[in-house]
């Protein structure tokens, strides 16, 4: 078994990308497992200097350790320029000059989350209309999906904590981006890529990222590759039900450490929002690993409340 953490160095780690992290870890560890840190620092636009730095060095801090990387995913552009030569062999990709407004305007919101249903506004534009827009506007590439009663569209997969799924592709999301129109390869392709190169067999992460897992284990198999197999955990929300986010600073790894918690209690505190523990003690993880199972994850499963009780928790 092989897990792996893959964070986006875009400001510093909050609680709830502590909590993946630490969950992810622990679920390959507990399975005799190795572990892989994978910075996902492939959009130039997202970077601030020494934010990967300071995210390694918080991971560390927290007690997680790692048997490959950092791996950074901006140093890995030729593999995934051989994965969308791959694709383009098969046939399935295709430029697509739509804007953000174009797509707001012309896609139907997907009925369970509201993410937007690609129409294939751009699919089958002949070849001459493709080469004169192009001159005018760099386009994207967009990946066909099979047509809605084509069971190969149809991916079924059950996921650790939310049990068994079934998405239809071109119902749920439509044909979607492998790489951007600034060049930059979509964070979908570049995710199969290199979780299947880097021998992951079990993909932990919050929960906002179950809808991808179709699309991913889609790509994996049209690239030959046995997608890994999925758990997802409960996203940490403010008392109003909004999830965190960067702009919560004081919930920040910064702002904890620099009032001196210690890594113990937070990951403590942590362990029993995911259901491991039922007292409030402080441990690091490796002392964790023996009460860790999917049971209790699943259990836990609703959004953790980062209330001023769970706060006096960390903070007493
Ligand atoms: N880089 C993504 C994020 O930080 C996570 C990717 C993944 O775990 O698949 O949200």
């Amino acid at each position: 078994m092989r897990g792996r953490f893959a964070p986006t160095p875009s400001g510093r780690m909050h609680l709830g990308n502590a909590f993946s992290a630490l969950v992810a870890w622990l679920s390959a560890r507990a399975g005799g497992g190795e572990m892989v840190l994978r910075i996902e620092d492939l959009d130039p636009r997202a970077q601030r200097p020494g934010v990967a730095e300071t995210l390694i060095d918080d991971l560390a801090w927290l007690g997680l350790t790692w048997d490959e990387g950092p791996v950074f995913q901006s140093a890995r552009s030729e593999v995934y320029a051989r994965a969308l030569e791959r694709l383009e062999d098969l046939g399935l990709l295709y430029p697509c000059f739509c804007t953000r407004a174009d797509l707001r305007a012309a896609s139907a919101p997907h009925a369970s989350d509201g993410a937007l249903v690609y129409p294939g506004t751009c699919r089958g534009i002949p070849p001459e209309e493709v080469e004169r827009r192009s001159s005018l506007r760099p386009p994207s590439l967009r990946l066909r999906v099979p047509g809605e009663d084509d069971p190969a569209g149809t991916i079924e997969f059950c996921d650790l904590a939310y049990g068994p799924r079934r998405e239809v592709l071109a119902r749920d999301c439509g044909d979607f981006l492998v790489r951007r129109s600034d060049g930059v390869v979509a964070y979908q392709l570049a995710v199969v890529v290199d979780d299947a190169l880097m021998g992951v067999t079990q993909v932990v992460r919050g929960h906002d990222l179950l809808p991808s897992c179709a699309r991913q284990s889609y790509l994996a198999r049209l690239l030959g590759w046995k997608p890994p197999c999925y758990g997802h955990v409960p996203l940490l929300v403010a008392p109003g039900g909004r999830r965190l986010a960067k702009r919560d600073r004081d919930l920040d790894l910064g702002a904890l450490r620099s009032r001196g918690v210690a890594p113990e209690r937070i990951v403590g505190a942590l362990a029993r929002a995911a259901g491991l523990i039922d007292d409030e003690v402080d441990l690091t993880p490796a002392e964790l690993v023996g009460t860790f199972s999917w049971e209790k994850v699943a259990a836990h499963r609703e959004d953790i409340v980062v209330d001023d009780e769970f706060l006096a928790s960390i903070v007493r």
